[in-house]
């Protein structure tokens, strides 16, 4: 006797009309025409089941907080630094609890149970690390939340940056971040960098700085940050998030740096959402979209997956919690819209971030965690194109989250009277 099975369900490889066995919150069986009983079937008729969504970098801490104290009138980064800066002394434990709560509500029925987020350390109150630790407690066991001590108003810039850092990797935050770029100097950037990978080799903690978030193509952190990386033997333990100059670097320089982040085993996170609203704002036309390389650093072999970064806080007024809107705007932004590179896209929401944030038993094998999704479409690029609903989120083998398929009815003589937006339009991709 299974706790679940999963009947007649689509796999992101390609495979169909496969059962999922689920047992003791583990896959027991995952092969087509499982017999046995089981406490709960949910038969997936020919839809995508897919494990379920990571999200590897995002702010918890800052999400939900749109208006507060005002809005971001210019729409810049440095203006959303600035006013988190305003907000940031009005923080109290509760309302981040509360807010971050409510987003992991969100995240739940979106079927996103995976999400690393940056966690401010810049106000020596440190009120927002407490409350990080206390929502990745409380959320553990629907979502698997993992902390990382980011420095915002800069490790060497903010008055007490150093001591705060150091302060919230004892609270027990899990991974040392960065923000080289908005140190004062190129000079501090790179010497904020060394330091900090130095930190995590003496912790034995992982890496993931906010790296060249810029439009500047001589803001070369990224550089600093392999090479460290390979100093300390960190390889395969380190991330770069953002790497938005690289959109604008010279193509020769690009053409040494990449090879140096292979060698580095660099798991790359770009945040297409944030990038195209954030990046090229003091161009005129042609205005650059301002996202890393993304077919160039997977064609060269490196790890990439999307992070959402922001939902509805000083930086970004939108968001849902859906990783297919961001993987959505990472096919048009990459312009990779062929058949394997909508799959290459779906991994890298899936799978790829998986492997970013060290996540064990992940994936729909036998022996994986019983952690999964169906969705409303037939086929990885389906459900990006539609931004599918996910009608059936399962932790463990227990169905945490439903929601109906979108679905509409239509008053039309000699027509159908009812539209799936996911059936009869097309091939499955
Ligand atoms: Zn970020």
């Amino acid at each position: 006797m299974f706790d679940l099975i999963v009947k007649n369900a689509n796999l992101p490889d390609g495979r169909t009309g496969i059962d999922i066995a689920v047992t003791n919150g583990t896959i027991a069986a995952v092969e087509p025409g499982i017999t046995a009983e089981a406490r709960e079937t949910i038969d997936a008729t020919g839809r995508l089941v897919s494990p379920p969504f990571c999200d590897p970098h995002f702010h918890m801490d800052a999400t939900l907080s749109l208006g507060l104290p005002r809005m971001n009138r210019s729409g810049t980064l440095l203006e959303g630094i600035a006013l988190w800066g305003e907000l940031r002394p009005m923080l109290t434990r509760e309302a981040l609890v509360e807010r971050a709560l409510r987003y992991c509500d969100l995240a739940v029925t979106q079927g996103l149970l995976n999400i690393r987020t940056h966690v401010d350390t810049s106000d020596p109150r440190l009120v927002t690390v407490e409350a990080m630790l206390e929502v990745k407690e409380r959320v553990a066991p629907y979502i698997t939340l993992q902390t990382v001590a980011f420095p915002q108003d800069g490790y060497f810039r903010a008055p007490e940056g150093v001591k705060s850092l150091e302060r919230a990797l004892d609270m027990g935050v899990d991974i040392v971040g960065g923000i080289p770029h908005f140190e004062r100097t190129m000079e501090d950037g790179r010497a904020s960098v060394q330091a900090l990978c130095r930190i995590a080799a003496d912790r034995g903690l992982p890496v993931d700085m906010h790296c060249d978030e810029t439009d500047d193509p001589l803001s070369r952190h990224v550089e600093t940050l392999a090479a460290e990386t390979i100093r300390h033997g960190l390889q395969g333990r380190v991330a770069g998030s953002h790497l938005t100059s690289m959109h604008s670097m010279d193509n020769y320089y690009v053409s040494k740096l990449i090879p140096l982040m292979a060698e580095a085993r660099m798991n790359v996170i770009p945040n297409p959402l944030i990038n195209i609203m954030l990046q090229g704002r003091h161009d005129t036309y042609p205005k650059r979209r301002g996202m890393t390389q993304v077919k160039e650093l997977i064609a060269a072999g490196l790890n990439v997956s999307f992070g959402h970064d922001c939902v509805m806080d000083p930086w970004y007024s939108m968001g849902s919690g859906d990783m297919l809107e961001v993987g959505h705007m990472a096919i048009h932004v990459a312009q990779m819209a062929g058949l394997d590179e909508k799959a290459a896209i779906f991994r890298a929401l899936t799978e790829n971030s998986a492997v970013t944030m060290g996540l064990e038993g992940y994936g729909l094998s036998k022996g994986c965690k019983g952690d999964l999704v169906v969705l409303q479409a037939r086929a990885p690029a389906e459900a990006l194109r539609l931004k599918s609903v996910k009608l059936a989120v399962v932790k463990g083998g227990k169905v945490i989250a439903r929601t109906p398929a979108r679905e509409g009815a239509l008053f039309l003589d000699g027509r159908p009277e009812r539209v799936d937006p996911a059936t009869g339009f097309a091939p499955e991709y």
